[in-house]
């Protein structure tokens, strides 16, 4: 039978129409016209001449051909170009690819063959990447030199400069609204921590969804000053690219992640939030005495990507920020977890506060589910914080799916829920906490160990800088947990004995690691440690005998 309202209440034109963050520039324009939309060492741009610079961006794309459906990709830090890239090239219905700007030519290379991009964009400092990744490349895509004026200033390659281009284009070009919000916005490639790079297609609806729901969790307002620490070819900025512009706050680039840059850009725009890996923050709280800077206002920054230690939680706030917790993938649009903070909190030591703050939590608002599975079977675990299971979510800010790439899709879709690969527990609070990826847990006398766990005991040894651990063939154990550290800036040399003994005051015995290297940790071009080099290195020690 059906009811009342479902008779002459229809969904029309006026009531009904896609979700998407092409809107926030229109709206931010009209409201603000004459506010700072970005700044860009001496340069400042209005939101008009945002909005305006955009529209000539997908004029200027159209006239070459560009519309629905068509991949334009972007190699470049993050300076205004990619962030206009975000709306110009979407207001065609294409779609925009943003690669990391610290590949080689070869996987640059697979990345443009693989999405078949028609346009690319390449900054100066990429273009040795480019030019190799161009090679044999069929049919070549039409190539655009972005002469950034804090970039290098020569040696682009490309048939035109993208200020000419944006010249080309019509400041008044009338995009038209998506007719479908499940129509994709980004390919973005996850950045091979799991292997073969896989393309994850994300679509308007859950833009727009993933800047709402991070404009309210990170609380940005029209007084927002934004800092791009987070680069913003990883997940769009966590979406923050869109997310700043629906608030009308302010965006700040940033060509180089250098504390030397950072706390200075901090002090002169009055920056009000960043984002960054943890290394950032680490690179942050290790900086020389004569680049640090306190500030008189409270910057809010929100940390991810990888698990954050609770000693470098405790030391951010030391240095007057306030850090938020955010969990994600590239699969979700970047943050779709968060530590929420609980008010009891407020009367813990900062020690018990950090260890709270570094689990990563509940789900965000626009995130409809979350739950820790065994993932077989797909059964909750108990809320005991000890059990593992894999972490799930759903929702509509989770992918459409892997591009070109069913069966991976369908793998990660299975039973109703996007697998993360992530393994972790859920507190009686309902919080989870990761544990390890997958493939990073630790399995020696066929116990699990958390390799996540060893490293938060590494990090509170005060000579630690940076710590991880991996799995070591052992002849007794099967595994055993090998540590790769790396000491602080001027520290006292410590030894391998040293640091097994710290340990074992602190964890049980069978998680304590067996063997500790020194040295700096191989990272992925967004700051995380790869594992599976060290892995590597670990197995090249050979299988270890008692
Ligand atoms: P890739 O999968 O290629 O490394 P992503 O950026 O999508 O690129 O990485 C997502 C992964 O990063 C997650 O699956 C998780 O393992 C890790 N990660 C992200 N945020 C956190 C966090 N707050 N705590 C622990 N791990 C995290």
């Amino acid at each position: 039978m059906t009811s009342i309202y479902d008779q002459g209440l229809d969904r029309v034109a006026a009531n009904h129409m896609a979700l998407t963050p092409l809107g926030f520039l229109e709206r931010a324009a009209a409201v603000w016209p004459d506010k700072v939309a970005v700044v860009h060492g001496a340069a400042r741009t209005s939101y008009r001449e945002l909005d305006r610079r955009c529209r000539r961006l997908a004029s200027a794309l159209s006239r070459c051909g560009i519309g629905p459906g068509d991949t334009v990709s972007v190699l470049a830090p993050n300076i205004p170009a990619l962030l206009e890239a975000h709306y110009g090239v979407p207001m065609l219905g294409a779609v925009l690819n943003a690669i990391n700007a610290r590949l080689d030519a070869a996987t640059v290379g697979f990345i443009l063959r693989h999405s078949g991009a028609k346009v690319f964009l390449v900054d100066r400092d990429c273009a040795e990447a480019a030019r190799g990744a161009l090679e044999g490349l069929e049919p070549r895509p039409l190539v655009i030199d972005i002469a950034d004026p804090l970039g290098p200033a020569s040696g682009g390659i490309g048939e035109m400069t993208y200020e000419a281009f944006l010249a080309s284009g019509d400041p008044d070009f009338a995009w038209s609204w998506p007719e479908d919000e499940w129509q994709a916005i980004g390919l973005n490639y996850t950045s091979g921590t799991t292997g073969n790079p896989k393309g994850v297609v994300v679509h308007h609806r859950g833009a727009f969804l993933n800047a709402i729901g991070n404009a309210i969790t990170f609380g940005l307002g029209p007084e927002t000053v934004y800092l791009w620490t987070l680069p913003m070819f990883h997940c769009n900025g966590w979406c923050y690219t869109w997310a700043v512009t629906a608030v009308g706050g302010t965006h700040v680039c940033l060509r180089r992640v250098d504390p030397a840059l950072i706390f200075p850009a901090i002090a002169e725009h009055g920056v009000t939030h960043l984002c960054g890996a943890p290394i950032v923050l680490t690179m942050l709280i290790h900086a020389p005495d004569t680049v640090k800077r306190r500030f008189k206002h409270l910057v809010e920054v929100a940390t991810g990507g990888a698990a954050p230690p609770s000693a470098v939680i405790a030391a951010m706030s030391q240095m007057g920020f306030h850090v938020t917790h955010l969990y994600g993938l590239t699969e979700v649009y970047g943050p779709s977890t968060l530590c929420a903070w609980q008010e009891d909190w407020d009367g813990f030591d900062a020690d018990a506060q950090a260890t709270m703050m570094a689990r990563q939590g509940v789900n965000l608002l626009t995130m409809a589910g979350q739950d820790v599975v065994d993932p077989a079977t797909m059964t909750p675990v108990p809320a005991d914080g000890t059990t593992i299971g894999e972490l799930v979510l759903r929702g509509n800010t989770v992918m459409k799916g892997y591009l070109r790439n069913r069966a991976a899709s369908d793998e990660a879709f299975r039973g109703g829920w996007f697998h993360t690969g992530d393994l972790g527990v859920k507190h009686p609070d309902g919080y989870v906490e990761i544990k390890d990826r997958a493939k990073d847990i630790i399995i020696s006398g066929g116990e699990n160990i958390s390799s996540l766990e060893v490293e938060e005991v590494l990090y509170r040894h005060p000579q630690v800088m940076e710590a991880a651990v991996v799995a070591r063939p052992d002849a007794k154990w099967g595994e055993s947990p090998c540590a790769f550290i790396t000491l602080k800036p001027g520290a006292a040399p410590t030894t391998e004995a040293e640091v097994i003994a710290f340990c074992r005051e602190r964890m049980a015995r069978y998680k304590v690691p067996r063997t500790v290297m020194f040295g700096a940790l191989p990272k992925t071009s967004t700051g995380k440690i790869q594992k599976f080099q060290l892995r590597e290195q670990a197995k090249a020690l050979g299988e270890r005998h008692e």
